[in-house]
């Protein structure tokens, strides 16, 4: 079952750039700042109550967030991770539903969670990210 809106996953050019805005303009604290090499980018973790924002900022060319970046060369928001207590199942779920998968089995994202993704042509442009925390490790 879907627990909550976990994070937004929000594409920069550039962390250096991007993170005193959140700072400074908003006053919210970056929490840590992680590369993540399964998906090609480095993180900045914000928190805003119970909801996280994930700055991602691409460390290759090959990225999906440097291809989103082609695309909105502004930067925007790239997708929204619901947090979930059984993330295969929501994954069946889905997939039952006739929704196209990007991943059908969860992998290491970041903040020591597993990440699974719906594709955005199935989810009305919205690329959706389930997450769950790994067992043992503290949660974001
Ligand atoms: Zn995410």
């Amino acid at each position: 079952m879907l627990k909550k809106i976990d994070h937004l996953g929000i594409a920069v050019k550039s962390l250096a750039e991007a993170v005193p805005y959140y700072e400074k303009a908003l006053g919210l604290k970056c929490e840590h700042i992680e590369e993540v090499p399964s998906q090609k980018v480095r993180t900045a973790f914000f928190a805003c109550g119970e909801v996280h924002l994930e700055l991602l900022e691409p460390t290759d060319p090959e990225s999906p967030i440097a291809k989103f970046l082609e695309k909105n060369p502004a930067g925007g928001i790239h997708h929204v991770a619901f947090g979930t207590d059984d993330i295969q199942a929501q994954l069946e779920q889905a997939s039952g539903a006739g929704v196209r998968l990007i991943h059908d089995k969860p992998f290491d994202g970041a903040g020591g969670k597993l990440v699974a993704f719906l594709h955005p042509k199935s989810t009305f442009g919205v690329l959706t990210e389930f997450c769950i925390p790994k067992p043992g490790t503290s949660t974001h």
